[in-house]
C-alpha cells in the first residue's frame, strides 16, 4: 500500500486561538467543521449535510415534544400581502426594516407588494380567523417547520444572526388569557429541556423589557445564554400575544355563554442559532465540540493498524460498531485508507464527535477498547476497558461528556455574572470582561436607553428569579422595580 497523502495540516485544521480571536475562530469552526458555507447573497449561509444533520437533531426533540403536548405540524407559503402584514400597526413598523419585498412576478408588476416572511403571525392568523368559530375549535396548537426571512442590517454570522433562518414557529389560539399564559410557560420550559438538557447551555430565564419584547405581542418571555467571549445570546423567546392580534385579525368564537369572545394567543420560535451557540459555548482550539445528546456521531471506531493486520483491525471495527449501532448509540467507522490515523483523530476532533474509539491489534490481543474523550482537559487522556463492556462504558462515557459539558458551560455563564454596586462599576464591567450585569432597574425605558447608549448593553432578561433585588436603579438612582440582567449581546 501506498503511504497515505496528507494535505497541509495548517489548511485543514483550525488556525487560530480561541481565546485569539473569537470571532475568527467561530468562522473557522463552522466552515472547517464542514457545518455551512457562505451563499452568493451575502448574509445568507448554505447549511452543509453535518450542519443539518444537527438541525435535525435539535428538531426531532423538539418535535417530539411539541406533539407530546398536542401540537400538530402544519405548512405555510412563504409569500404575505402587505395590506396583512400590515394589519397590526406595532408588528408591521417592527418588522419593515427587515422584509424582503416581492414586486414582481415574470415581467410583471404586481398590484400589492409581497412580503418574503420575517414570521407567520399575520398570514396565519387570518386563516386561524376562518377555522375557528366555536369553543369547540380551541385549543388550536399549531408548529410550522420553515424558514424566516429578515433583512438583517446589523452585522451578520453564520447560524447566529442570518438573513434566512430555519427556525420552528408555533402559533396557539385560546379561549381565556389563562391557557394562553400556561402555554407561554409550557413552551418556555420545553425550550429550557432543548437547551439545557441536550445542547448542555444553561440559560437564564425571564421577560424581555417593552423595548426589547417582540413587535405585537404583549410580553415576551426568554432563554438567554453566555458565549464564552462575554456576549449572551437570546436562545429562544415565547410570546404571549393577548389579544394583539385576534382583534385585527377577528379571530372569535362562541362560548358555552353563547356569547362571542376574543380569542387569546401565543407564538413562539427557536432557530438554527442554537448550533452557533453551541459552537461558542462548547467548542475549543481543536475544533467543535457536540454534546452527546445531539451528535449526529457519537462515537467515531477507528481502526489502527499495520498494513498486515488491516483486515483483522478492520473487521473487529466494524463488529464494534455494530455492537454499538443495535444498542441505539449513533457510530461511524473510519476506515478510509488514503488518511492516517494521525490526520483521522484531528478531523473527528474538529468535527466535535464526543467519543472516538481506538481499536488496534493489541487491544484485540488483550480483549480491550481504548476510548479518548473529547472533551478532555488531554486528549491523549486514553480510557481502557474491557471489550466486554462496550457498551455499558460508551453510555457512560457519554453522559459523562454531556454532564461534564454542561458543567463547564454552567461555571462559564457564572463567572460571567456581575453585580456592580454603582454604574461605573457596571460601565467597567460592560466594557472590560463583559457577561451579564445584574442590577436594579427602575423600570423606565428612558434609563434603559440611555445605559444602551453609553455602553452598548441592553437589558437581555428580566430574570423569574428576582432574589436580592437592590433598592436603587443602577442608572438614575430612584427606586429599583426590578432586577435585570443587562449585556452585550449578538
Ligand atoms: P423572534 O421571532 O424575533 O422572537 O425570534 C425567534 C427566534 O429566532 C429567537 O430564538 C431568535 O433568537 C431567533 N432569531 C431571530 N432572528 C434571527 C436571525 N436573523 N438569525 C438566526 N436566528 C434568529
Amino acid at each position: 500500500m501506498n503511504s497515505p497523502q496528507q494535505p497541509p495540516k495548517e489548511a485543514v485544521g483550525i488556525t487560530i486561538k480561541k481565546s485569539d480571536d473569537f470571532s475568527e475562530w467561530y468562522t473557522q469552526v463552522v466552515m472547517k467543521a464542514g457545518l455551512a458555507d457562505y451563499a452568493p447573497v451575502k448574509g445568507f449561509i448554505v447549511l452543509r449535510p453535518y450542519g443539518y444533520a444537527v438541525w435535525e437533531s435539535i428538531r426531532d426533540i423538539l418535535d417530539r415534544r411539541f406533539k407530546e403536548t398536542g401540537h400538530q405540524n402544519g405548512f405555510l407559503p412563504v409569500l404575505i400581502p402587505e395590506g396583512l402584514l400590515s394589519k397590526e400597526e406595532d408588528h408591521f413598523a417592527g418588522f419593515t426594516p427587515e422584509v424582503f419585498w416581492v414586486t414582481q412576478a415574470g415581467n410583471s408588476d404586481l398590484g400589492e407588494r409581497l412580503a418574503l416572511r420575517p414570521t407567520s403571525e399575520t398570514l396565519a392568523y387570518s386563516i386561524f380567523a376562518k377555522w375557528i368559530t366555536s369553543y369547540r375549535d380551541l385549543p388550536l396548537k399549531i408548529n410550522f417547520w420553515n424558514t424566516a426571512l429578515r433583512a438583517e442590517i446589523k452585522a451578520t454570522k453564520p447560524f447566529i444572526r442570518t438573513s434566512e433562518f430555519l427556525w420552528q414557529e408555533g402559533h396557539t389560539v385560546h379561549a381565556t388569557e389563562e391557557d394562553a399564559e400556561q402555554e407561554v410557560m409550557s413552551i418556555l420550559s420545553i425550550y429550557r429541556e432543548l437547551i439545557e438538557d441536550h445542547l448542555a447551555v444553561p440559560a437564564v430565564r425571564g421577560f424581555k423589557s417593552d423595548k426589547e419584547k417582540f413587535v405585537g405581542a404583549k410580553y415576551t418571555t426568554t432563554l438567554e445564554g453566555m458565549m464564552a467571549d462575554g456576549k449572551a445570546l437570546q436562545m429562544g423567546t415565547s410570546h404571549h400575544l393577548a389579544q394583539n392580534f385576534s382583534k385585527p385579525f377577528e379571530i372569535k368564537y362562541l362560548g358555552r355563554d353563547t356569547k362571542e369572545h376574543l380569542a387569546w394567543q401565543t407564538s413562539w420560535g427557536v432557530s438554527w442559532r442554537l448550533i452557533g451557540a453551541i459552537i461558542m459555548v462548547h467548542g475549543d482550539d481543536k475544533g467543535l465540540i457536540l454534546p452527546p445528546k445531539i451528535a449526529p456521531i457519537q462515537v467515531v471506531v477507528v481502526p489502527i493498524h499495520k498494513d498486515k493486520d488491516a483486515q483483522a483491525v478492520k473487521e473487529k471495527a466494524h463488529e464494534i460498531a455494530q455492537e454499538l449501532k443495535s444498542a441505539g448509540i449513533r457510530v461511524h467507522v473510519d476506515d478510509r485508507d488514503e488518511y492516517t490515523s494521525g490526520w483521522k483523530f484531528n478531523e473527528w476532533e474538529m468535527k466535535g464527535v464526543p467519543l472516538r474509539i481506538n481499536i488496534g491489534a493489541r487491544d484485540i490481543e488483550k480483549g480491550q477498547v481504548e476510548f479518548v474523550r473529547r472533551d478532555s482537559r488531554d486528549i491523549r487522556d486514553k480510557i481502557q476497558s474491557p471489550r466486554t463492556d462496550l457498551v455499558k462504558r460508551t453510555n457512560e462515557l457519554l453522559e459523562e461528556v454531556q454532564e461534564s459539558l454542561f458543567a463547564k458551560a454552567k461555571a462559564l455563564l457564572d463567572g460571567y455574572v456581575s453585580t456592580p454596586a454603582s454604574y461605573s462599576e457596571f460601565k467597567s464591567i460592560i466594557e472590560g470582561k463583559g457577561g451579564f450585569a445584574r442590577a436594579g432597574w427602575c423600570g423606565e425605558p428612558k434609563c434603559e436607553l440611555a445605559i444602551k447608549e453609553e455602553t452598548g448593553a441592553d437589558i437581555r432578561v428580566i430574570p423569574f428569579d428576582q432574589d436580592g433585588m437592590p433598592e436603587k436603579c443602577i442608572y438614575c438612582g430612584q427606586a429599583a422595580k426590578k432586577v435585570a440582567m443587562f449585556g452585550r449581546a449578538y
